[in-house]
């Protein structure tokens, strides 16, 4: 895309935003297309004082925002979700530049990202309380559900939209107001969001954003007494910092984290079924998902015809920059990401795993992978310890179910599994046993706002989309009424 077309166009925003103005600072941070390397923009580095000023104005904009009528903010919601629609290839082509995905992806999650709007605008209509039977004649018990208050909005540069939907549209159901910080790789998708969310109709000082300078704003967001609630989606590490920082001021704590998904096939699977679930969950957004498998664990009688068969699907996948016609395995987000890969498939194969295809950094140089098969891998290789975020297919021969479903759990994380059988009662029996908070059981997708979306042990607290998801931006007040 020429730059005028980008940033020239009437949503793009390179400030930071309070109160409804876009402000902009002397001080700015590069955005860079990691395809080409080419800096797409310039963005106002924010830091202590542009957050404090920001928590202020989602604060004065609180009350009035709650006093609004569900059906008012699903209206508002509503128009949001149209907006979207309606502006997706603009939205799509501004994803490409700044996060590497290929076109027709950033357009499927510019639709994912504008359902959780949709659903949210749904539900707020929804946020029914309870009357108690009381103990005592001449009482009543009432249950309310009411907003939490100032949210915090953390998001990664993985899903730039959706990451942020997931959280603004329940938040904004609910009537919470808020702050955002996208990371620092992807902020125009996100503010070119919040400038359709201006134009919906969402009033001044409900939603801010600030990006810049991650350790000022994370302190002014901690320390805050304002804000009440963190929604942070990134890795577990900085999850966990966030979670202690909580502390201080006891504010409520929704994380979605890494994971380092099991990918099962079993003999009595359909091998094309396996195969293309392979492809469509480990490559996309070359591989840097959290939900994305990170072990596949396939038995014995089928290993062979798997691996070879997947082998040949991936030779054909074709690589380059997202913007172009037919590439369907863009670039890695940064420089340190293709480190992190090379470290992970050089520790395999030189402790015995082998390349069927790939294994290497692309011809096209820069931060573009070969999309790889590696088999013979083990269970103490840093490709299976940790969650490697790339289009690397780590591939462990196994025997029995039992050993499958151990090895399967044998992570800290917990976020999602997957397995192939045709064998119903197998399909009951693992995937009680499997230790994720999703799982695919013959389909390699489980990202919908339909359903609960989150993850068990060190991958997470709390859950978003579905019906759940609103309960993580509420708080519920008894009233006792008694002399009736
Ligand atoms: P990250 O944790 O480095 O960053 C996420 C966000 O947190 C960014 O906005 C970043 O600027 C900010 N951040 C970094 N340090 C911070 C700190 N000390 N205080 C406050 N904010 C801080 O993660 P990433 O590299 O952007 O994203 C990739 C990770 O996100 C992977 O681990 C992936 O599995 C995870 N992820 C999880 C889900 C999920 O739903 N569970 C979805 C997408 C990505």
């Amino acid at each position: 895309m020429a730059d005028v077309e980008l940033t020239g166009h009437a949503l793009f925003r390179s400030g930071y935003l309070v109160d409804g103005e876009w402000r902009n600072l002397s001080e700015t941070f590069d955005v860079v297309n990691p395809a080409t390397g080419d800096v797409i923009a310039q963005v106002a580095k924010a830091g202590r004082s542009e957050t404090e000023a920001a928590i202020e104005a989602a604060t004065r904009a609180f009350p009035a925002w709650r006093a609004q009528t569900a059906k008012a903010r699903s209206e508002i919601l509503n128009r949001w979700y149209q907006l979207m629609i309606e502006n997706k290839a603009w939205l799509a082509r501004l994803m490409t530049s700044e996060q590497g995905k290929p076109l027709k992806e950033a357009a499927g999650e510019i639709d994912y990202a504008a359902s959780f709007i949709q659903w949210f605008a749904e539900q707020a209509k929804r946020v029914n309380g309870e009357i108690i039977p009381p103990a005592q004649p001449g009482s009543r018990i009432l249950a309310t559900r009411e907003p939490v208050g100032v949210v915090a909005a953390i998001t990664p540069w993985n899903f730039p939209m959706a990451m942020l939907t997931r959280k603004l549209g329940p938040a904004l159901a609910a009537g919470c107001t808020g702050v955002i910080k996208p990371a620092n790789n992807t902020p125009l998708s996100a503010f070119a969001l919040l400038a359709l969310a201006q134009q919906a109709g969402v009033p001044d000082g409900v939603l801010n954003a600030v990006a810049g300078n991650t350790a000022e704003i994370s302190d002014a967001i901690m320390a805050s007494h304002a804000v009440r609630k963190i929604s942070f989606t990134g890795s577990t590490e900085v999850g966990k910092t966030l979670m202690r920082n909580a502390a201080n001021t006891v504010k409520k704590v929704s994380l979605e984290l890494g994971g380092n998904a099991p990918y099962i096939v079993f003999d009595d699977a359909c091998l094309d079924a396996a195969v293309n679930g392979a492809i469509a969950n480990k490559f996309r957004n070359a591989g840097q998902v959290c939900v994305s498998a990170n072990r596949f664990f396939i038995q014995d009688g089928i290993y062979d015809r798997f691996v070879n068969k997947l082998a040949e699907a991936v030779k054909s996948l074709k690589v380059g920059n997202g913007a172009q016609e037919g590439v369907v395995v863009g670039p890695l987000i940064e420089p340190a990401a293709v480190k992190k890969v090379q470290q992970h498939v050089d520790d395999a194969l030189n402790k015995g795993a082998r390349a069927l295809t790939g294994g290497k950094p692309h011809a096209l140089g820069g931060n573009f992978w070969q999309p790889t098969v590696l088999i013979d891998v083990r269970d103490d290789m840093l490709l299976t310890q940790e969650e490697t975020f790339g289009p690397v297919a780590a591939c462990l021969r196994f025997h029995t179910e039992e050993e499958a479903i151990a090895r399967a759990n044998a992570t800290p994380y917990g976020l999602a599994a997957y397995f192939y059988t045709q064998n119903l009662q197998r399909v009951f029996r693992v995937s009680s046993r499997l230790e994720s908070g999703m799982i695919g059981v013959n389909a390699c997708s489980v990202s919908t706002e339909l359903a609960p979306f989150g993850g068990m042990k060190e991958s997470g607290l709390g859950r978003e989309g579905s019906v759940l998801g609103l309960d993580e931006f509420l708080e519920v007040k008894t009233l006792h009424l008694g002399g009736l």
